[in-house]
């Protein structure tokens, strides 16, 4: 009884982790587990293997298991499937695929902070994400370059408050959301005393990968902020949306949040008309706004991704032909210099 009564008292060495926070810990992380659980032949997973693929190494896979039921079983050409799924033809040097295309060492002016848009800057707030895209264009991004510690963001904050051009702060990652609501409850506050900040966006994948993540506690330090809170998700194909993911959209936007979506551009997931059409509409019946379509950025890696920017410029005719004019996002590409993204319809 004694033992009994020792072990009940023990206090657990970290705290228990509950919701969303232990969906993102038990994320699949093997590509044999991934081919298993989906029916998927174990050739796929052999060549999807960091002892086979070493570049898979820095940037492994990473798929919660929240995702895995919108995963159609048995296909290798499915199109959430490909999204998270190392290929061998990852290992490819292509000539003008680079581990840094956008120029993004040059544009971080603090740890964490870049800044190259007037008006706005980005704090890169953690490198953690929900799932690991393979065509992330902040998949070489340095670790060393994300402040770790809540201190550490410090130069980063007195560098905004020294700047009074900048009237939105942009956070993304890695994925913000990944981090805990309390410590970017902090974070949104330490923003606020800037008298001449008004705006804070939020670049996340998180409520489409994890829908448990939009919480009572997230839309609280969103909305109890003094500043306009705006949420930009990333959709890129209408699977993606099952109920879970429409009814966590659905809590951002009641809770009077700006909701809009920005995706990329790719080949053999949204390349078709008919994809991002149903995209569109579905995010549109959604009351999210379909924001930007980007081009794939160069980075080394993902050429096998990329679609000629003739036929992104042909698929926007086509949508606009379609859809309604809000509906059509713009169809963008990221320039390493100049004084925004490039509209290339
Ligand atoms: C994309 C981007 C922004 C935001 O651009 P918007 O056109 O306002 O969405 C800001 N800073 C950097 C470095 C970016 O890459
Ligand atoms: S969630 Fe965003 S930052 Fe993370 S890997 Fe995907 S695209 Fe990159």
């Amino acid at each position: 009884m004694a033992s009994l009564a020792f072990q009940a008292n023990a206090a657990p060495a970290r705290p228990y982790r509950t919701g969303w926070q232990a969906v993102l810990a038990d994320a699949v992380r093997d590509p044999a587990e991934l081919c298993r659980l989906l029916g998927l032949n174990h050739r796929v997973a052999a060549a999807a293997a960091p002892s086979g693929y070493p570049a898979a190494g820095s940037f492994p896979l990473l798929v919660p298991r929240t995702l895995l039921s919108r995963i159609q079983p048995g296909d290798p050409e499915d199109p959430l499937l490909v999204q998270v799924l190392p290929r061998p033809a990852e290992r490819a040097e292509v000539p003008g695929y680079h581990t840094d295309p956008l120029g993004e060492a040059q544009a971080t002016c603090r740890p964490g902070l870049l800044r190259k848009y007037r008006g706005r800057c980005v704090m890169v707030a953690t490198r953690r994400c929900a799932v690991h895209c393979r065509f992330c264009f902040r998949r070489h991004f340095p670790d060393h370059a994300v402040p770790r510690e809540p201190v550490d963001w410090q130069p980063a904050f007195e560098r905004i408050a020294a700047d009074g051009s900048i009237h939105e702060v942009i956070l993304s990652g890695g994925d913000p959301l990944a981090l805990p609501d309390e410590q970017l409850a902090q974070l949104a506050a330490r923003l606020a005393e800037i008298p001449h900040v008004t705006r804070l966006r939020v670049h996340t994948r998180l409520p489409v990968m994890i829908p448990q993540r939009v919480t009572e506690e997230m839309l609280a330090w969103i909305r109890g902020s003094r500043l306009t809170g705006i949420v930009v998700v990333h959709v890129n194909h209408p699977a993606e949306v099952d109920a879970a993911v429409a009814a966590a959209l659905g809590r951002l936007v009641d809770a009077g949040i700006p909701v809009l979506n920005q995706a990329v551009l790719l080949r053999g997931v949204n390349d078709r008309v008919e994809v991002l059409a149903d995209l569109c509409e579905r995010l549109a019946d959604l009351r999210v706004m379909p924001y930007y379509l980007h081009q794939l950025d160069r980075v080394a890696g993902t050429a096998h991704f990329e679609v000629p920017e003739a036929t992104g410029v042909r698929l926007i005719e086509q949508l606009r032909a379609r859809l309604p004019g809000y509906a059509v996002p713009r169809y963008v590409r990221q320039p390493p210099h100049g004084p925004s993204k490039w509209v290339l319809a």
